[in-house]
């Protein structure tokens, strides 16, 4: 049996950015990263659309994301040299959420309000404003449009995984190739995490940042999750007459969101029936497109009468159907295991965050910079909860 100080289950966004923070914060610290596929083929985190944005109904994720913008505009400072990536090439295009009632209208003065007095920059746009800045988009039937003219937009998913990774090797931390089967427990505290190959490695303390898996990893130690696999399928979509590289991430009460991505669209939808999925279905769901999506982007953007679509693939978001929100920090009944989990489709811009969140509960024994208490899965049963509504 080896030993180490912090066992990370899952290398991935958030696991990577666990370790770059803990190292970062106590020089020497021993953390032992296990990661089955660094290629990360099947992960949320290179699967995602990469986007950030302001644009949050819970204060805690605007919070959250405003740090992730800083540190994703500035990454090869926090990283330094040793992160090996000079820029994630973000893309500030913003968001432009649409409403299409005067009651949702209302709400989005009611967060814009809330999101600026955090520091984000929205705006409600009228149509007749909408159709000043983005005269491609037809706006009847529209009330409004919430709009993050800055701070918000899309970035390199992987470079930050790299890069992460990069400097937390740097700074000491150990990346392993393996996959946890097992969790031995003692009381209400981990011992040692067990690896397919059959060897063990004890531990101080444990970090559970297995993206979809979450649920199953937490189930091997006896306790539970509430975290599921839910498929998105993200279609590539060659639309030669509209062609807008500045374009936002337009959400449309439609039921769609779309934004340019060299020269095409990145496009997707809610399935139908939305719910928890097989874990190893990656098989793209090809007729969504034409079924769902289409004809609702047609309807919103008349040039988009010609469109192909010329790539097409699936990723699962790490789903917390309790709330939507992210699962973080110590689990209520494992007294040394904490969480980064349950980001149901928000956590890659939410890893700079949370990482830094954890790894001061994991060294101090609370929050510094941000308090993220409000994620505490301790609100699953004592009922304080709230849902975040802005899920795309
Ligand atoms: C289609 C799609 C679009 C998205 N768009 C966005 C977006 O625009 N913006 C945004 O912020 N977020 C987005 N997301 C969500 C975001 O990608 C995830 O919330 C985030 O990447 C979660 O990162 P993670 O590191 O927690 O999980 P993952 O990236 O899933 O990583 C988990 C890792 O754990 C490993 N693992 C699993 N089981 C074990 C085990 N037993 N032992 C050891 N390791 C294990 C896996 O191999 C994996 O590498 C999107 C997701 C999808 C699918």
């Amino acid at each position: 049996m080896t030993e180490t100080g912090v066992v990370v289950i899952g290398g991935a966004a958030m696991g990577a950015s666990l370790a770059f923070w803990l190292t970062r914060m106590e020089p020497g610290l021993p953390v032992t990263v296990i990661e089955p596929d660094p290629s990360y083929a099947r992960s949320c985190t290179a699967l995602s659309a990469a986007s950030i944005r302001q644009q949050f109904s819970e204060p805690v994720n605007v919070a959250i994301s405003r740090f992730g913008v800083e540190f994703i505009r500035d990454f090869a400072r926090w990283t330094g040299p040793a992160g090996g990536v000079p820029s994630l090439g973000f893309r500030e295009n913003g968001y432009l959420f649409l409403a299409d009632s005067a009651a949702e209208a209302e709400r989005f003065e009611a967060l814009a309000a809330m999101q600026r007095s955090l520091g984000a920059a929205t705006v409600v746009l009228t149509p007749a404003e909408i159709a000043a800045r983005f005269p491609w988009i037809e706006v009847a039937g529209l009330q409004a449009g919430s709009f993050g003219p800055r701070d918000e937009g899309w970035f390199d998913n992987m470079g930050l995984v790299t890069g992460l990774k990069a400097a937390a090797r740097a700074q000491g931390a150990q990346f392993l190739r393996g996959r946890v089967v097992g969790l031995d427990r003692d009381g209400d505290r981990i011992v040692a995490a067990r690896l397919e190959d059959g060897s063990r490695i004890a531990a101080d303390r444990f970090a559970c940042a297995a993206g979809t898996a979450a649920g199953a990893v937490l189930r091997m130690a006896g306790a539970d999750l509430p975290v599921e696999p839910r498929k998105r399928t993200v279609f590539v979509v060659d639309a030669p007459k509209v062609r807008q590289p500045d374009a936002p991430l337009i959400v449309d009460p439609a039921g769609y969101w779309m934004r340019p991505e060299h020269g095409q669209w990145l496009t997707a939808t809610v399935p139908d029936r939305d719910g928890p999925c097989d874990p190893q279905d990656f098989a793209p769901e090809a007729d969504e497109f034409e079924a769902l999506i289409w004809e609702r982007i047609w309807a919103r953007i008349p040039d988009f009468d010609q469109a192909r679509v010329t790539r097409v693939w699936a990723g699962h978001y790490d789903f917390n159907p309790v709330d939507h929100n992210g699962l973080v920090g110590r689990h209520p009944d494992l007294d040394n295991m904490f969480l980064l989990n349950g980001f149901s489709g928000h956590g890659l811009q939410q890893a700079p965050a949370v990482g830094r969140g954890v790894a001061e509960l994991m060294l101090t024994g609370g929050y510094v910079s941000i308090d993220l208490s409000d994620l505490s899965a301790a609100r699953l049963t004592s009922g304080a909860r709230s849902r975040e509504q802005a899920i795309v």
